[in-house]
C-alpha cells in the first residue's frame, strides 16, 4: 500500500513558522529512565541455537504477540536494541513516551511494534475491518515516511497490517483512494496530513496512538504549527509518543502540552573510563548501503587481516555477507542464533583448525566466543550504543598486539559514529575506500611477493624443462607475463573496475549527513577531485577497450608515481578521468606524451571544467 516516492516535499516547507518555546519542568512518569543499558546486556537470554526462534527470545520477554515475534525472526533480529528494550514494555502498557534516540538505534521498531500489537485483525483479515486508522505517525520528510511505512509493513505482515505513506509532492488521488479503502497506520508528513484534514479524507476519531518521529527535525523544518493543529484534532485519550535525537526546549514545550506523564527514555552517552577502550587503530568508511559489502571486501584486501571477526545486525545480513566475502576469495564462516549447536560447533572447529580466515557473526552469537588473537574487528554497521562498540572492539588489540577496528557506515549513521567518538574520547578516522588503482597495485604487490618467495625457496627445478620448451618459441619475458597472469587469476582476485562512491564528506547544510533534504539534495555529493589531487583527462575510453589497470600501468610505468598514489579513475565511453597528486600532474602529462596507452598514442591533459 506504499506509494512510490514521486517528488520532493518542497511544497510543504514553511521555514520560520516555528514558535519559540520556553523550558519548564515536565511532569514525568515515575518509571522514567535517564539511562539505557548500552552494551548488549548479559541478562538478556542468549537464544543462540534456538530453533523454535519465536518462543523464548528476548523479544518474547517484552510481551509481544506471536505474529510480531515471527516477523522479527524472519527479519533476522536476534535481540532488542537498547531503545527497544526500554521503550516497548512502557508502550505496551499504554504510557506516553518521550524518547531521545537518533536514527540507527532501532527506534522505528520501538514504536511500531506496540502500535501493531493493538491491531485486532487476525491473520487472514477475517475480522470486521474498520476503515479508520488507529495510529498516525508524523515524520519530517517523504523519504522517512516511505522508510517508516515500509518498516511497519514488514513488522506487521503476519497481521495483515494496512500501512500508508502520505507525503507531499505526490498526486493526492492515490492517497485519497487508499484512505477510502481503509488503512490501519498512516505515516505522514505534517503538511500533507493537514491537506487531508482540510479535505476530510483523514479520519482521526479512531486514532489510539500518535507518534512524532524525529520531532526536532520537524520543528527545524517549520512544522510546529501543523503539529499543534494535528494534535488538537486527535482524540484526547490517545497515547502519544515523541522521539527526537535532540531535546531542545521547544520539544519540551510540545511534550508538556501534549504528553501525559510520559516515561522518558534516553540512549545515555556514558563516557568511557580511562583504560576501558582498548588501544586499537580505529577507522570508518562511509559508503552507500548498496556498496557496503563491496567496500568491506576492498578494505579487507588492503588490510590483509590475519584473523577477523565481522559483526552484523541480523542473521540475514550475516548469511549474505559471508556469501559475498566467500565470492571474493575469503574463507568466511557465518555464525548466528538461527544455527543448530552442531552447525556452530563445526564453524568453530574450522576456525580453530585455521581453515577459515573470517568469522561473520551477530552480537548474540559472538557473545561468549573464545577466540584469541583477532587482528581485526569489523562493524558492518554502527552499533547504536557506544558501549556496544567498545565491547565489540575489545576483542582485538589484546596482549599488547596492535588491533584494528573497522566500521562500515551508511551516511545516516554518521551521528552514531560521532556519539561513539564523544563517549570513548577517541577519534575514529574516516578513511576513503581503496580506489580501483590502489587495489590493482595491492594485487600486483601480492603477486610479486608470492613469486619472490617461490624463487627464494629453490623448489622450481621441475618447471625448468617446461620453461625451456616455451622459451624456444617465445620471448622469456612473455612467458613470465603469462605465468603471472595465470598466478593472479588463480588467486581468485576480483577485478574491481568501478569506484565506490565516497560519502565521507557531509553534504553542506545537512548536519546529520543523511544526504536528504527538502530540495532533493539526496545525490548532492562533492564532485571534483579529492584534496591535493588533480584530475587528468585521458582521450581514450571504454570504446577503445581501456580499463583502469591499463591507466594505472601506463602512469606507474612511465612516471615516478606508483599505483598507490593514483586516486579515483572514471571511465566513460569516450574518455577517462584519473586523479593524480597535484604535485605530480605535470610530470605525468609529460611522461605520457611520449608513450602509448594500450598501444595507442593518447591525449592526456588536465581536466577542463565544463564540456570535455
Ligand atoms: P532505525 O533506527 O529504526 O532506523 O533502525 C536502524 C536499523 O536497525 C534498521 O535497518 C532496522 O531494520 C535495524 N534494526 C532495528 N531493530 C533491530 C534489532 N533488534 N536487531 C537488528 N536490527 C535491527
Amino acid at each position: 500500500m506504499i506509494d512510490a516516492p514521486v517528488a520532493a516535499v518542497t511544497g510543504e516547507l514553511c521555514p520560520g513558522r516555528a514558535r519559540p518555546e520556553t523550558e519548564e519542568a515536565l511532569p514525568m512518569h515515575p518509571d522514567s529512565h535517564d539511562e539505557v543499558a548500552g552494551a548488549p546486556s548479559e541478562e538478556v537470554p542468549d537464544n543462540a541455537g534456538a530453533t523454535d526462534a519465536a518462543e523464548g527470545t528476548a523479544f518474547a520477554a517484552l510481551g509481544l504477540r506471536p505474529e510480531l515475534l515471527e516477523a522479527l525472526t524472519t527479519l533476522g533480529y536476534e535481540e532488542p536494541t537498547p531503545i527497544q528494550r526500554e521503550a516497548v514494555p512502557h508502550l505496551l502498557a499504554g504510557h506516553d513516551l518521550l524518547g531521545q534516540a537518533a536514527t540507527g538505534t532501532g527506534k522505528t521498531a520501538a514504536f511500531a511494534l506496540p502500535v501493531l500489537q493493538r491491531l485486532e485483525r487476525a491473520p487472514g483479515g477475517a475480522a470486521a475491518v474498520s476503515r479508520a486508522p488507529i495510529a498516525l505517525v508524523l515524520v519530517p520528510t517523504r523519504e522517512l515516511a516511505v522508510q517508516v511505512a515500509e518498516a511497519i509493513l514488514r513488522y506487521g505482515r503476519g497481521l495483515g497490517a494496512r500501512v500508508l505513506a502520505v507525503y507531499g509532492g505526490q498526486p493526492i488521488g492515490g492517497q485519497l483512494h487508499a484512505l477510502h479503502r481503509g488503512v490501519d497506520v498512516v505515516v505522514a508528513t505534517p503538511g500533507r496530513a493537514i491537506d487531508h484534514l482540510n479535505r476530510g479524507s483523514l479520519p482521526l476519531d479512531a486514532v489510539e496512538v500518535v507518534v512524532l518521529d524525529e520531532a526536532d527535525e520537524m520543528l527545524d523544518m517549520g512544522f510546529a504549527e501543523d503539529i499543534e493543529t494535528i494534535l488538537g484534532q486527535v482524540p484526547a485519550g490517545r497515547q502519544t509518543v515523541l522521539f527526537s535525537a535532540t531535546m531542545p526546549p521547544r520539544i519540551g514545550g510540545i511534550a508538556r502540552r501534549h504528553l501525559r506523564e510520559p516515561v522518558r527514555v534516553q540512549i545515555a552517552l556514558r563516557n568511557a573510563e580511562p583504560g576501558e577502550v582498548p588501544l586499537v587503530r580505529q577507522s570508518a568508511y562511509v559508503v552507500p548501503r548498496y556498496a557496503k559489502a563491496a567496500a568491506l571486501g576492498r578494505v579487507l584486501d588492503m588490510e590483509a587481516p590475519e584473523a577477523a571477526l565481522v559483526f552484523c545486525r541480523t542473521r540475514t545480513e550475516v548469511d549474505q555477507l559471508a556469501e559475498s566475502l566467500n565470492g571474493r576469495g575469503y574463507r568466511a564462516e557465518a555464525l548466528h542464533g538461527g544455527m543448530s549447536q552442531e552447525q556452530r560447533d563445526r564453524v568453530m572447529g574450522r576456525l580453530r583448525a585455521g581453515t577459515a580466515d573470517l568469522l561473520v557473526a551477530t552480537d548474540v552469537a559472538a557473545r561468549g566466543l573464545d577466540i584469541e588473537q583477532l587482528s581485526h574487528v569489523v562493524n558492518y554497521d554502527v552499533p547504536s550504543a557506544p558501549e556496544a562498540y567498545v565491547h565489540r572492539i575489545g576483542r582485538t588489540g589484546r596482549a599488547g598486539r596492535e588491533g584494528v577496528a573497522i566500521t562500515i557506515a551508511e551516511p545516516r549513521e554518521r551521528r552514531l559514529l560521532e556519539n561513539i567518538e564523544r563517549a570513548t574520547r577517541r577519534r575514529i578516522s574516516i578513511e576513503k575506500v581503496p580506489s580501483v588503482a590502489q587495489l590493482a597495485a595491492r594485487r600486483a604487490d601480492l603477486t610479486v611477493a608470492a613469486l619472490r618467495e617461490s624463487i627464494l625457496k629453490h623448489d622450481l627445478e621441475p618447471f625448468r624443462a617446461v620453461v625451456a620448451r616455451l622459451t624456444e618459441e617465445f620471448d622469456p619475458t612473455d612467458v613470465a607475463l603469462a605465468a603471472m597472469k595465470l598466478a593472479q587469476d588463480a588467486r581468485g582476485a576480483t577485478a574491481d573496475e568501478q569506484e565506490i562512491p565516497d560519502l565521507s564528506t557531509k553534504p553542506v547544510g545537512d548536519p546529520r549527513g543523511r544526504g536528504r533534504g527538502p530540495s532533493g539534495r539526496d545525490d548532492r555529493r562533492a564532485r571534483g577531485p579529492a584534496t591535493n589531487m588533480t584530475r587528468l583527462y585521458v582521450g581514450a575510453g571504454r570504446s577503445t577497450g581501456i580499463r583502469p589497470q591499463d591507466l594505472v600501468g601506463a602512469i606507474a610505468g612511465e612516471s615516478r608515481l606508483s599505483g598507490r598514489d593514483i586516486g579515483a579513475i572514471e571511465i566513460t565511453d569516450r574518455f577517462a578521468l584519473v586523479e593524480v597528486p597535484e604535485s605530480a600532474a605535470d610530470d605525468v602529462i609529460a611522461a605520457l606524451k611520449n608513450s602509448t596507452i594500450k598501444g595507442r598514442k593518447t591525449l592526456v591533459r588536465r581536466e577542463r571544467h565544463g564540456a570535455q
